[in-house]
C-alpha cells in the first residue's frame, strides 16, 4: 500500500488553501464542506472565491505566499499554476510537519485527496495512489450506481438506536441484530424514504429479536422489457440482497444475472402447456411461504408490475397476509418499444393522449373502441399479436381510416427485436409474412409513422426490417 486511508475531523480546523484559480475553489469547496475555516493565499482569485470572501465564508490573503502564512493550520493545500510556488509551499509545510497536498503533483504531497461518493454520514474514498485520477473516476461512476441515494439516511438511522440496542440486547446479540436491520425490512423501509415504516418496523425486530421467527419481505420488482441497463438502480440493490428470486417467462437471463450468485431462483412463467405452470394463486402462496420462512423475496416481473403484470393482485394477496413488501417501478414495455423505435407515444402535433390496452380479452365490451379510433391518439396494445386481425377491425369499424398508421415491435430492447410499419390497411399482411410472435407491442396512431426502419416495410415489401437504434443487450453469452 502506497498511502493509508484515512478520514480527517476538520471541523474548525485552519485549511490553508494557496492559489486562487478554479482548481483551489473546488479545493476550498471541499474544504467548507468539512467544516474546515478557510484561507486562501493569492493575489488574484476567481469570482467564486472572491464571492464567498465577501460574504464571510473564507479569508482571502490578497498576497504573494510566505512561509508565515502557514501559521496555525493544520492542513495545507497549493493549487497554483507555478511549481515553483507550489514546490515552496511544500517545503514550508513539510518543515513545520503540516500535511501538505500539491494538486496534481504527488511528489510534492505528503497526502491525496480522493475520488469521493459522498453519502454522508457514509463516504466512499477511491485512490489510485496518484496513478490514474481517470481510473478513480470511473470507480467512482461505477460505485455511485450500487449505493442506494438513501444510504446516509440508514446510518443515521442505525446511529441514532445504538444506545437503545445496547441497553436491549446482549453484546452477542447485537452484530446479527444489526445485519437483519440493515439488509432486511427496515434497511429497505429507510432506503425507499419511508421513516415512520422503518421505525416501527425496527420496534417490531427489537421486541421480537429474542426469538427466531422473523418475518421476510417481498420485493414486486419491474424488470423492465429486457436489456438489463433498463433495470433502475433499485431494483438492481434489491436484487443484489434478495435471497429467492421469482421470475416470469418475460424476464431476460441477462436481467437474471444481475440478481445474487447464490440466490434461488424460481421459475413462475404462466406459459401455457409449459412443464413448470404455476397458476396466479400457486405464486401467491409461494410468495407468501417464502417470506413467512424469514427471506427476502425478489417477485421480478417483465416491464412494470403495475401495468397488465397482475402485481396488483399479488400486493392483495401480501396485504391479506400482513406480509411486507416493496414495489420498484421498471420500465413498461410501450415505453421502451417506443423508444427503441423512436416513436414518441406523445407529440405536440401528432397525438395528446395515449391508452394501454389490452388485447387479448376482447370479447369484453370494456374499450372504448370509438376514443381509440380517433386522430391524435395513440393506443398502444400489449399482448395483442393474436388477436391482431380483431383488433384492427374494431378500429376500422368504430372510424378509424385504413392508412392510419401503426406499427409492431417484437422483443423490444432486445438484440432480437424487430420494428415493422405499415398502417391499419397493411398490418395483418405485415405481420404473418414477418411472422411475429409474442412479446411484441402494437403501437397505432399518427406518430407510428415516426417509427425509424432501415427501410419501408409495407404489405408488398414485406421482409421485416429490424431498425436502429437498438438498445444493445447483454444476453450473457
Ligand atoms: N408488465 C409488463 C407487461 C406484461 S403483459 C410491462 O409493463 O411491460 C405481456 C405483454 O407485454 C406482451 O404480450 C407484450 O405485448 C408486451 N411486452 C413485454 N415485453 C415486451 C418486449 N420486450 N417487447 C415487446 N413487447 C413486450
Amino acid at each position: 500500500m502506497d498511502y493509508l486511508p484515512i478520514f480527517i475531523q476538520l471541523r474548525g480546523e485552519l485549511a490553508v488553501v494557496v492559489g486562487g484559480g478554479q482548481v483551489a475553489s473546488r479545493k476550498v469547496e471541499l474544504l467548507l464542506q468539512a467544516g474546515a475555516r478557510v484561507t486562501v493565499v493569492a493575489p488574484e482569485v476567481v469570482d467564486e472565491l472572491y464571492a464567498l470572501a465577501a460574504r464571510g465564508e473564507l479569508h482571502h490573503v490578497c498576497a504573494e505566499f510566505a512561509a508565515s502564512h502557514l501559521s496555525g493550520a493544520g492542513i495545507v493545500i497549493a493549487a497554483t499554476d507555478s511549481r515553483e510556488v507550489n514546490a515552496a509551499v511544500s517545503c514550508a509545510a513539510r518543515k513545520a510537519r503540516i500535511p501538505v497536498n500539491v494538486v496534481d503533483d504527488p511528489e510534492l504531497s505528503s497526502f491525496i485527496f480522493p475520488a469521493i461518493v459522498d453519502r454522508s454520514p457514509v463516504i466512499v474514498a477511491i485512490g489510485t495512489s496518484g496513478h490514474s485520477p481517470v481510473l478513480a473516476r470511473r470507480v467512482r461512476a461505477q460505485i455511485e450506481t450500487m449505493l442506494p441515494a438513501r444510504l446516509g439516511a440508514l446510518a443515521r438511522f442505525v446511529g441514532d438506536r445504538r444506545k437503545e440496542v445496547q441497553h436491549a440486547l446482549p453484546p452477542a446479540k447485537r452484530r446479527p441484530f444489526w445485519e437483519r436491520i440493515v439488509s432486511g425490512l427496515v434497511g429497505s423501509r429507510v432506503l425507499a424514504g419511508d421513516d415512520a415504516d422503518a421505525n416501527a418496523a425496527f420496534q417490531r425486530e427489537l421486541s421480537a429479536s429474542g426469538s427466531t421467527g422473523q418475518l421476510g419481505e417481498v420485493y414486486l420488482i419491474g424488470a423492465g422489457p429486457g436489456d438489463p441497463d433498463l433495470l433502475t438502480l433499485r431494483a438492481v440493490q434489491l436484487l443484489q440482497q434478495a435471497d429467492v428470486v421469482l421470475y416470469d417467462r418475460l424476464v431476460s437471463d441477462a436481467v437474471l444475472e444481475r440478481a445474487r450468485r447464490d440466490a434461488e431462483r424460481v421459475f413462475v412463467g404462466k406459459e401455457t402447456g409449459g412443464d413448470h405452470h404455476r397458476t396466479q394463486e400457486q405464486i401467491h402462496q409461494l410468495l407468501v411461504q417464502y417470506a413467512r420462512r424469514g427471506l427476502r423475496v425478489a417477485r421480478l416481473k417483465g416491464g412494470d408490475p403495475f401495468i397488465f403484470g397482475r402485481g396488483g393482485e399479488e400486493v392483495e394477496a401480501l396485504k391479506a397476509n400482513g406480509i411486507p413488501y416493496v414495489v420498484v417501478p421498471g420500465i413498461t414495455a410501450a415505453l421502451a418499444a417506443a423508444a427503441s423505435a423512436g416513436i414518441p407515444l406523445t407529440h405536440r402535433r401528432l397525438a395528446q393522449s395515449v391508452t394501454l390496452a389490452a388485447g387479448h380479452a376482447l370479447d369484453d365490451e370494456t374499450l372504448d373502441w370509438r376514443m381509440l379510433a380517433r386522430p391524435h391518439h395513440t393506443v398502444v396494445f400489449y399482448m395483442g399479436v393474436a388477436q391482431l386481425p380483431r383488433i384492427v377491425a374494431r378500429l376500422l369499424g368504430a372510424g378509424a381510416s385504413a392508412d392510419h398508421p401503426a406499427a409492431i415491435i417484437e422483443r423490444a430492447s432486445l438484440a432480437e427485436q424487430r420494428v415493422l410499419r405499415g398502417t391499419l390497411g397493411t398490418l395483418n399482411q405485415l405481420v404473418s409474412d414477418a411472422q411475429v410472435e409474442a412479446p411484441a407491442l402494437l403501437i397505432i396512431g399518427e406518430v407510428a409513422s415516426m417509427a425509424t426502419a432501415d427501410a419501408d416495410v409495407t404489405a408488398e415489401d414485406a421482409s421485416p426490417v429490424a431498425s436502429a437504434p437498438r438498445v444493445e443487450a447483454d444476453t450473457g453469452g
